[in-house]
């Protein structure tokens, strides 16, 4: 694992007072370890026991305030995964669940999480810890020197099939091709300070991807690496399907550039069209030889029917999001909290039924 520290501008030594919040953060931070869970009862007990045992050794050594806590989010699982987490709330004083009441997709349950907890910083991260939760340490090294944002980046891709290496690597490149500001080899292991998270509600769409959002707030950015590892257990949630569709939202979400290829697309045939036609004329009258082929005629109409119906397409899709938008609908529903996502004194009997704070 190594530590870099990305340099926005120019950045004043981490040591000096002149970092923004680095004053405030010689004592240790409160930490949130959010973590989105779809049918993860297969690796939950051994992702617990992992992270409650680092959560422990950052306490001893100072690292995190006493009272750092996990915070499981259940995006509406069918299997054993809420009374899996409702059985660690009960049994571990570091551990709290949000369940959310129905699946709502990584990307929501991931923000009901980070909008759910009160902590000063935030790290997410999968559940099947295939992101190492070591590099929290040299992360939390970078929120103490001053940055906002540490993203985790994966420094190699080697526990990972061929098919979601290439499908990711292929992604990362349309995105930055379609003028998205993308970490390469970054999905959502991150930490968040108070401030960024902060910044970030403040991102009212319903459509989102929240790691094309976290690059948009500026701050102060690090960046961790750390080597991917297998699954710990169970099976991967994002099917071939699942990460099309996150795709597709990512670039709708955040880039326009698809709709000006369209338009590029339809100045090129235009221009084709033109030189296509002039030919015909020359051939009907500077010849007298045109006897109109078959292939001439039926050939753009497939070509040109193809593109269209490409166009309308790409343009439909944007629609859909604008009239999705324009209903401004809550992202998610929160059904049930057990433990306390913050740092408040546990009540008496239970917490069920309470309400963190959330965009709701
Ligand atoms: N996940 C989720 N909701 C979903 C799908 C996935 O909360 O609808 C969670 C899942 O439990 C895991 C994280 O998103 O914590 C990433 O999923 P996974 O590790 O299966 O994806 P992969 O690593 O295969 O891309
Ligand atoms: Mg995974």
């Amino acid at each position: 694992m190594t530590f870099e520290r990305k340099a926005p501008a120019t950045p004043a030594p981490a040591s000096t007072s002149s970092v923004r919040g680095a004053a405030s953060r010689a004592a240790p931070p409160l930490l949130a370890i959010v973590v989105p869970c779809f049918n993860e009862e297969d690796v939950l007990p051994a992702t617990a026991t992992e992270l409650l045992a680092l959560l422990d050794r950052l306490t001893r050594s100072s690292r995190v305030a006493p009272g750092s806590f996990v915070c499981f989010v259940d995006d509406g699982s069918t299997d054993r995964t809420w009374p899996i987490i409702e059985t660690l709330a009960g049994a571990r004083a570091g551990v709290s669940g949000i369940a959310l009441s129905r699946n709502r997709g990584h990307q929501n349950a991931l923000l009901a999480g980070l909008f759910g907890v009160d902590a000063d910083v935030v790290v997410s991260i999968d559940a099947d810890l295939q992101d190492d939760p070591d590099a929290i340490e040299a992360m939390l090294q970078a929120y103490a020197g001053g940055a906002d944002i540490v993203y985790g980046v994966r420094s190699n891709r080697d526990a990972d099939s061929w098919l979601k290496r290439t499908s990711a690597r292929a992604f990362y490149r349309l995105l930055s091709a379609c003028g998205v500001e993308t970490v390469f080899d970054h999905a959502d292991y991150r930490l968040m300070s108070r401030l960024a998270i902060g910044h970030l509600r403040a991102f009212g769409e319903v459509n989102l991807y929240v790691r094309g959002l976290v690059p948009l707030l500026g701050l102060r950015t690090a960046t961790v690496h750390f080597v991917r590892r297998p699954r710990a257990a169970g099976s991967s949630k994002y099917p071939p399907l699942k990460m099309l569709a996150l795709a597709l939202e990512a670039v709708t979400s955040l880039s326009v550039v698809p709709l000006r290829w369209v338009t590029l697309t339809g100045f090129a045939i235009f221009l084709g069209s033109l030189a296509v036609s002039a030919w015909v004329l020359w051939a009907r009258f500077a010849t007298h030889t045109a006897v109109p082929g078959w292939a001439s005629v039926t050939l753009p109409i497939f070509l040109l029917g193809g593109i269209q119906m490409l166009a309308i397409g790409i343009v439909g899709e944007y629609l859909g999001k604008i009239y999705i938008e324009t209903k401004s609908r809550p992202r998610y529903f929160i059904d049930r909290v057990v433990g306390h996502p913050g740092p408040r004194a546990p009540p008496a009997a239970s917490g069920a039924g309470e309400v963190p704070p959330g965009p709701h």
